[in-house]
């Protein structure tokens, strides 16, 4: 017996190294396949053409066509940094800053050339300046993770520019950053509202319905309630011994806050007070892995590192949550027995039944290596079970990365001065009793709080350490600072002007001893997995080629929507017109279209078309 936990656990570490960097790329490319029957996914979906031949939009010559004009700043290289440390001979000293922190300042000096002013660069660089001031409920960990990487922290702000900014929400915590990196992208909680995400991920169902199975199946509320209806009513009648369970779940709510299981299209609370209700009402996973009889799932940190050109990576170590009381199969009994069936933190923790757990392995929050570790001892081939995540987190984000460049654009047009951005996102993934996993949701402010809250005696909480969230989170964001860190990104030059092959694009960083970064810090916990499996998943950006069309009509004014003016060139620079099809026929098919997507668009304050593929 502890012979083979041995064996296991030799193995273990060797996939825990391994496993997100070494997904086999035919299980990559091939793990869309059809929903097994014990994973319980009882709807019949639309199987459509699926995909062609791989493509490879950055040397393909078409897509070099479609986007011809110059190489658009969707994630601006940042070259100063580069430039102090490579080669100008400048060296840095310090200087008091009105809040009391020292900042270092440049003065050219004479330049020694070749490796000894490289290194002296490296040991006089200065340390890189993060504002924490909007770091909200993330601070504790952000400071850990500024100390472990002696960098310098500014909490009240600075009163010149900083390298990274800190945000605990949005892009827009704070409007003047001009230069920099911020934690977050425009537009990204809007994408990954629920009925966004749903939205997204059934356009990319639509063109490649295996690749993209693995989400619940979904209806958007209150616009397609009659279609949700119509078709369990008709799924009922052809076979009257399927019982599905569907999950409905408000299109602003977080933490559980309103979700109900329903068996019936009936009992859907369509309207609050006398307001329709927005929401997503979704096929219930009714046969989810269990451990210990309990349902759990995942945690996973994403970091999306830029748009263009794209940059995915993937923590290795992420949180599991779960439920409080043994997981039974979905009957009318027990659909409001939420401590069974959603493995929310923030509603569990109200359960006797929550255990705190200074271990790592035990308790109602667990790291994903103790769980991984849990199943390969069973037999479980982890290293499958890890590559159909990384194709799941890769293919989502292609999903969302269209809209996202709109965003991006109206935010940050090229030739304004502003950020770049990055963001980390948290994955939520239930694995089905057959071991595919299901993603549940996307979140563009995961929590990074390191404490939890204990109740220390009858109704007195207090904020306690959770050595669980710190060991995952502080390495997340320490991570994701290293590899932001100005003085590690190197310019794309040549990806960003579309003509590189892909096996040129450079962009691991640069390894830590070779920056100068503090030498005593672990390995990266975050691994890249995107543009590294970029072979794989190529062919899947085709809706981000139409977003790259649409952004170059709309031009660089800011907004999210194509005017007139925008539609007669699109026709006009296509050559769509002719003496059958005039100026004018266009303009009518402007307000023909734009009056028929008017009902897609929610906030249509502005006049236009907005970029939406259906
Ligand atoms: P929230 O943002 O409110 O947490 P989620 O979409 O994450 O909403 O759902 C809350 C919980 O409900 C999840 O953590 C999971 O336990 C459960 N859940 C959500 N969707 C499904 C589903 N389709 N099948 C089974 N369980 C689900």
């Amino acid at each position: 017996m502890s012979e083979h936990y041995e064996k296991v656990k030799v193995q273990f570490e060797q996939m825990k190294t391994l496993a997100p960097d070494a997904p086999a790329p035919t299980n990559l490319a091939s793990s869309g396949r059809a929903e097994s029957s014990s994973g319980g996914s009882v709807l019949p979906r639309n199987r459509s053409k699926s995909r062609g031949k791989e493509t490879n939009t950055t040397s393909n010559p078409t897509s070099v066509k479609l986007n011809p004009d110059k190489p658009r700043r969707v994630n601006r290289a940042t070259t100063e940094h580069m430039l102090q440390i490579k080669g100008t001979g400048k060296i840095l000293r310090d200087k008091t800053e009105p809040n009391g922190s020292k900042e270092e300042e440049q003065e050219n000096h004479k330049s020694p050339s070749g490796k000894e002013e490289q290194i002296r660069a490296m040991h006089t660089r200065r340390s890189v300046t993060v504002d924490t001031s909007k770091a909200k409920t993330s601070l504790e960990a952000l400071k850990l993770s500024i100390r472990q990487l002696k960098w310098k922290e500014f909490p009240m702000g600075r009163r010149t520019a900083c390298d990274i900014y800190w945000h605990g929400v949005s892009f827009h915590d704070n409007e003047n950053i001009v230069s920099g990196q911020v934690n977050k992208f425009p537009g990204m909680i809007e994408m990954l509202r629920k009925i966004n995400l749903s939205r997204a991920v059934r356009t990319m169902q639509e063109v490649f319905p295996e690749e993209y199975n693995f989400y619940p199946r979904s209806w958007i509320l209150p616009e397609e309630y009659q279609l949700f209806s119509t078709q369990i009513r008709l799924l009922k009648d052809n076979d009257s011994t399927l019982k599905p369970t569907f999950i409905v779940k408000p299109d602003s709510g977080s933490q559980g806050d309103g979700i109900y299981l329903i068996r019936d299209p009936a009992d859907l609370r369509v309207f609050s007070g006398s307001q329709i209700k927005q929401a997503v009402v979704q096929e219930y996973i009714q046969k989810p892995l269990l451990i210990d009889k309990l349902k759990f799932d995942i945690r996973l940190y994403v970091l999306v590192r830029s748009l263009e050109p794209l940059e995915i990576y993937i923590a290795k170590e992420g949180l599991t949550r779960f439920c409080t009381e043994p997981y039974q199969e979905p009957s009318q009994k027990n659909l409001n027995h939420v401590f069974m069936h959603l493995t929310n933190y923030s509603l569990n923790i109200h359960s006797g039944n929550f255990v705190h757990s200074d271990s790592c392995s035990t308790g109602s929050k667990r790291t994903f290596s103790s769980v991984l570790y849990r199943l390969a001892s069973k037999g479980v081939d982890i290293k499958k079970v890890w590559s159909d995540i990384i194709a799941l987190v890769i293919k989502t984000v292609i999903a969302l990365v269209p809209e996202l460049k709109v965003y991006y654009q109206a935010d940050i047009p090229p030739g304004k001065p502003g950020p770049t951005c990055f963001q980390i996102l948290g994955f939520d993934i239930l694995l089905m009793k057959n071991l595919k996993p299901v993603l549940l949701e996307v979140n563009a402010n995961p929590s990074m709080r390191i404490e939890h809250e204990q109740e220390i005696s009858p109704g007195v909480f207090e904020y306690v350490p959770s050595p669980v969230d710190e060991e995952v989170k502080v390495g997340v964001i320490r991570d994701t600072l290293r590899l932001m860190d100005p003085a590690q990104r190197k310019p794309h030059i040549s990806n960003l002007q579309g003509g590189a092959p892909e096996d040129t694009i450079v962009v691991e960083a640069v390894p830590d001893e070779k920056a100068g970064l503090v030498r005593s810090l672990p390995s990266l916990c975050l691994k890249q997995v995107f543009p590294k499996y970029m072979k794989q998943f190529n062919y899947l950006r085709i809706v981000e080629r139409i977003a790259d069309i649409f952004l170059r009509f709309l031009g660089v004014k800011g907004t999210m929507k194509l005017g007139p003016t925008g539609f007669r060139t699109f026709i006009r620079n296509c050559k769509l017109s002719n003496s059958s099809f005039t100026m004018a026929s266009v303009d009518i098919l402007y307000i023909d279209i734009t009056r028929r997507w008017a009902g897609m668009v929610p906030d249509s304050r502005e006049a236009g078309e907005a970029f939406k593929v259906s």
